[in-house]
């Protein structure tokens, strides 16, 4: 259904900001300048939040965050030229993880356009190619153009729909109108059912099957299905990075610890929303067994077939229509759990977990990753236990989000954000803005857990990662957002590469002499004081060395109110070391 409202539009801006307050926005992320400001203003006085960032880079993947974790597209509004080419960064991110995003970006003057006016940049033919539609309204169809544009970011795969707005008309005053701008949720497509049931009696067939579980079923809020069709079936389950919680880590059938194993062992596997690309390895051996089936469900059509997929197992749908029509056609069925294949992932599951545990255990001074994690993963949950679903991770950095993923058991779906498809460093501070704004406001479409109360946002941030976007720690001050901040500091991208800080000031020396063997291009400042950053804007910093500092300053930083930056110092060169050529051949 949509509705048609009278308005009155004294401005191009007002009108722009009704249009969005009508298509149900209630925050909007972005960085303002001429002439977007006035759009901003007029929102605010609407009662539309406005999250003033301090880089487009960092607004415009906070909108593609909000936008995953509500289900709706998060809105960024950046100004023209250079605040288009910085939030490109979040269209890269947006069409990579399909996580639906409206931006808005003003423009020029339409007649000043090819004379080098002030911030003057052709934004639609540089995005049209990456974005789901790029379009630049007159007065008149500006409410059509940013509905068709939120409904194309948002319907089918989602992506960027990007509205450019020229600064005469953002700033002309203008008579009264109508707008439509009412969007309902996508029409949801379901399958074809033959194909289903020869999926389903595939599945019957299967002597090892298994269903991997995506960031698409998280994204598409399937997860009372697919524990349904888990339970009823006792097909084991392996969750990707951002597809945990879905279904619960502690779930007997889930995998995870054993992931080698069941990747290797599957014979049928039923993905429900995750591409098959590096992540999965491309579906091919040697880390899926060769004759392997691959049932791709999918709401985009090109994505079946892909890869080492089996296009002629693939279903085109929406999970939340394909799954339960899956169930019901197993439903006479289920797994003999007593298979070797089963049998096989609980030895390596025993296997895998008491190593961790052991290494979790290893304590180290300075503290090592695995240390550090354990530590934090019992204070924490000591304060907030994972089955209540009240904790947000969001985790980046090469070594922090590896080690962390299976450190921290999640139990309910959309708690978890990572690096994601690009692997991209640097979407962590404005993610976490993103969850703090869509789980601690009231936001019906931010469903997940046993409860829509608040929850605190954790980060756990490599250094390099962290450095990214260090300045949104003052936007969450501001905004007396209590995010707390983890960075894992070992003074350097990777492993960090100086023992101690003689060692360090010796290579800087180097460098500063023009010798050979300077600072490697991995090298950080040694030990950086990035608890600072917090204390600098009214948050909390803590800088730790120990476990029991390290277990303080989280329970105190667990319960604060403001931001919080825990610097902890660990072994630099703990992980895992980088070799080139020249190191081996001892050049
Ligand atoms: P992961 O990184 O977890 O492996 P990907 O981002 O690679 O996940 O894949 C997610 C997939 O989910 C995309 O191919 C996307 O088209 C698909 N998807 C998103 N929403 C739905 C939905 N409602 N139903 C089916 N598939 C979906
Ligand atoms: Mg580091």
């Amino acid at each position: 259904m949509t509705a048609e409202t009278t308005i009155s539009r004294p401005t191009g801006a007002a009108l722009i900001a009704q249009a969005l307050q009508q298509l149900g926005v209630k925050v909007i992320f972005g960085l303002v300048g001429i002439p977007v400001v006035q759009i901003a203003e007029e929102a605010i006085a609407l009662g539309i939040r406005f999250i003033a960032f301090r880089n487009e880079q960092a607004a415009s993947y906070a909108a593609t965050a909000y936008g995953y974790l509500t289900g709706r597209p998060g809105v960024c509004l950046v100004v023209g030229g250079p605040g288009v080419l910085h939030a490109m960064a979040g269209i890269g991110n947006s069409s990579i993880n399909a996580f639906p995003m409206l931006l808005l970006a003003g423009s020029c003057e339409t007649h000043l356009v090819t004379k080098g006016a002030f911030q003057e940049l052709d934004a639609i033919s540089l995005l049209a190619p990456h974005t789901k539609i790029a379009i630049r309204p007159n007065l008149d169809s500006i409410p059509q153009s940013l509905t068709h544009a939120y409904r194309s970011a948002w319907y089918g795969r989602a992506g960027t729909g990007f509205v450019d707005l020229p600064a005469d008309i953002i700033q002309s005053k203008s008579v009264e109108g109508t707008i439509t701008t009412v969007v309902p949720a996508a029409p949801r497509a379901g399958p074809d059912p033959a194909r289903l049931s020869a999926v389903a009696q595939l599945l019957r067939s299967a002597k090892a099957p298994l269903i991997v579980l995506g960031k698409g079923a998280s994204y598409a809020q399937a997860e009372i299905s697919i524990r349904q069709l888990i339970d009823q079936t006792k097909i084991p389950f392996l969750p990707t990075p951002m597809g945990k919680g879905v279904a619960p880590d502690s779930h007997p059938l889930n995998a995870s610890s054993a992931r080698s194993t069941a990747l290797k062992g599957a014979d049928v596997v039923l993905i429900l929303g995750a591409r098959l690309n590096w992540i999965l390895h491309f579906g091919d051996e040697p880390k899926w067994s060769s004759g392997v089936k691959l049932i791709q469900v999918d709401i985009s059509a090109e994505e079946v077939g892909k890869n080492n997929g089996d296009a002629e197992l693939g279903i085109v749908g929406d999970i939340n229509v394909v799954v339960p029509q899956l169930t019901a056609a197993l439903q006479d069925w289920k797994y003999d759990t007593s298979s070797t294949y089963i049998e096989s992932i609980q030895a390596s599951k025993v296997k895998n977990e008491a190593n961790a545990a052991k290494t979790a255990k290893v304590v180290k001074s300075p503290m090592g990753y695995h240390q550090i994690f354990d530590i934090i993963k019992n204070t924490l949950h000591k304060l907030s236990p994972p089955e209540d679903g009240n904790i947000v991770y969001i985790s980046e950095g090469a070594n922090t989000m590896d080690i962390s993923r299976s450190a921290f058991p999640v139990e309910h779906p959309r708690l978890r954000m990572d690096a994601g498809t690009h692997a991209t460093m640097g979407v962590g501070l404005g993610y976490a803005i993103a969850a703090h704004a869509a789980y601690n406001y009231p936001n019906p479409e931010a469903r997940t857990g046993p409860s829509n109360c608040s929850k605190k946002v954790v980060c756990l941030e490599g250094d390099s990662a962290f450095g990214f976007s260090m300045p949104e720690i003052e936007t969450m001050a501001r905004y007396n957002m209590d995010i707390l901040i983890f960075v894992v500091n070992n003074s350097g991208i990777y492993h960090g590469d100086s023992k101690d800080s003689d060692e360090w000031l010796k290579l800087q020396e180097k460098t500063q002499q023009g010798e050979k063997g300077g600072l490697r291009s991995t090298s950080l400042g040694w030990e950086v004081g990035y608890e600072k950053m917090a204390e600098m804007c009214g948050g909390k910093g803590y800088l730790v060395r120990t476990p029991e500092e390290l277990e303080k300053a989280a329970e105190e930083g667990f319960k604060a109110s403001v931001p919080v930056v825990v610097n902890v110092i660990i072994e630099s060169g703990s992980a895992k070391k980088l070799e080139f050529a020249w190191q081996k051949s001892g050049a």
